[in-house]
């Protein structure tokens, strides 16, 4: 078959058979998949057409590594010929799982010491949340039940983690969700409050939350945010979750991003950076007292986990993409490379009339469209997926946020250099001008 009739097959075959996660279907039945990707190097993406592409979001906020890591593939190789696989049930073990629950709970930040796995970020969060009401049941408190989380923020789509995500169209996707899920206004500590004023303290579980919102257009909660939240949850005897799935593993500068605020939760949910997306795996850390808790007041099995919970060839993935993130010190360039990140944004800003506010921390970052900078108006229809649709012209992978705002985020691998930052930039202006001038 000619390379031509291939690519019109496999077209024709997407459009048939193949439902996509979060992708308009009016716009794959249209235009068929907006590319099919065949091979990864680096910070780049190849199509089958054979253009190449910076691929600005290390695909889903996970590819911290970079892709064709030929270490990672020989990780899974190995562990695979050795052991592909063997439950974690019934206190059945393997010395991938342990070895990674070990340097998981040393690399966590102090207190946080034992870990379950899962095999993605919304079973990590449905794990927490079930994990947090479980515990209060064998505290003979059977009445804390109910989850608090942020509006805008994303914890993902199993029922749990759809009924804790704050952003509105992920939640009306159906219309029945899980019960006890409550939202509060993402900036106000005020409202959080409230919110437990109102529902009382003895029914409430826990508080989510994720130390930057990704999803929901790369939000920074104001200054002291998230220091006011631990005494609010210590006052009122609630657990602490913090969602790490996209900050966690160097994405911000530091390993953890809660790391940045100093504050310690009393679960946080780890997946995506873990492998790189190497390998399918997420997790929840606990703090030692409440794994101490479970311990002491434990007297039956603990009925959940995941057929993959502690998956052999993933863990082995894990400490492999681990070893790689410490020894070639990809922390430290996520957050260098993130001020020359920020440098590039405010370079954009200041030669473009559509750009509103910059931001970025480590390589996490965003930039808000404006209609008029002054008093930071927007435009009728969102223009960031006209940027976006652009930036792919130009060999740039970007996404657009339009949940109440008008934004394009960012989050190139850690593994990036302050040359390509530079060629990521100007890709990224060129974009910003085309549309710029489509839009006079
Ligand atoms: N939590 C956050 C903060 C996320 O960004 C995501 C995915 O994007 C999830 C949870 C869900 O993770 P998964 O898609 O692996 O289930």
């Amino acid at each position: 078959m000619s390379k031509k009739n291939n690519i019109q097959e496999l077209i024709h075959l997407d459009k048939k058979h193949f439902i996509h996660p979060t992708s308009s279907i009016a716009q794959q039945q249209a235009n068929g998949p907006s590319a099919i990707f065949t091979e990864g190097k680096g910070i780049y993406l190849k199509d089958i057409q054979g253009h190449s592409y910076i691929d600005g979001m290390s695909s889903l906020w996970n590819v911290n590594v970079g892709h064709g890591r030929k270490e990672l593939a020989e990780a899974a190789k190995e562990q695979m010929e050795k052991l592909a696989f063997s439950s974690c049930f019934s206190t059945f073990s393997h010395e991938p799982a342990i070895r990674l629950a070990t340097k998981i709970a040393s690399l966590a930040p102090r207190e946080l010491n034992a870990v379950f796995f899962t095999s993605g970020g919304s079973e990590a969060n449905d794990t927490a949340f079930k994990l947090a009401r479980h515990y209060w049941l064998l505290k003979g408190k059977p009445n804390r039940q109910k989850i608090i989380s942020r509006t805008k923020s994303y914890h993902g789509v199993a029922m749990g983690a759809t009924s804790a995500t704050g952003l509105k169209p992920f939640r009306d996707f159906t219309n029945s969700l899980a019960p006890d899920f409550y939202y509060v206004d993402g900036s106000s500590i005020e409202e959080l409050r409230n919110v437990i004023e109102q529902e009382g303290a003895e029914t409430l579980a826990a508080f989510i939350t994720e130390p930057i919102q990704g999803a929901g257009g790369v939000n920074f909660a104001p200054p002291g945010y998230m220091q006011e939240v631990r005494r609010i949850c210590d006052q009122y005897g609630i657990l602490l979750i913090t969602d790490e799935v996209i900050t966690g593993f160097g994405r911000t500068g530091t390993f953890f991003g809660i790391e940045h605020d100093g504050v310690i939760p009393d679960m946080m949910c780890f997946a995506k950076g873990v492998t790189s997306g190497y390998a399918q795996l997420g997790g929840v850390v606990l703090s030692e007292t409440l794994h101490q808790e479970l311990i002491s007041l434990s007297r039956e099995t603990l009925f959940h986990g995941y057929t993959y919970s502690g998956h052999p060839m993933a863990c082995a993935v894990a400490l492999k993409n681990i070893e790689i993130i410490e020894t070639e010190k990809l922390v430290e360039n996520a957050k260098l490379r993130g001020v020359d990140l920020l440098s590039g944004f405010q370079e954009i800003q200041s030669k473009r009339n559509i750009i509103g506010h910059v931001r970025a921390l480590g390589l996490i970052g965003a930039i808000q469209i404006v209609k008029n900078r002054q008093t930071g108006e927007r435009f009728q229809t969102p223009v960031a997926p006209l940027i976006v649709a652009e930036a792919m012209k130009q060999g740039l992978i970007c996404r657009a946020v339009t949940f109440d705002q008008d934004t394009v985020v960012f989050a190139p691998p850690l593994i990036i250099t302050k040359q390509e930052i530079a060629e990521l930039i100007g890709r990224l202006d060129k974009a910003v001008a085309a549309v710029e001038q489509v839009l006079q």
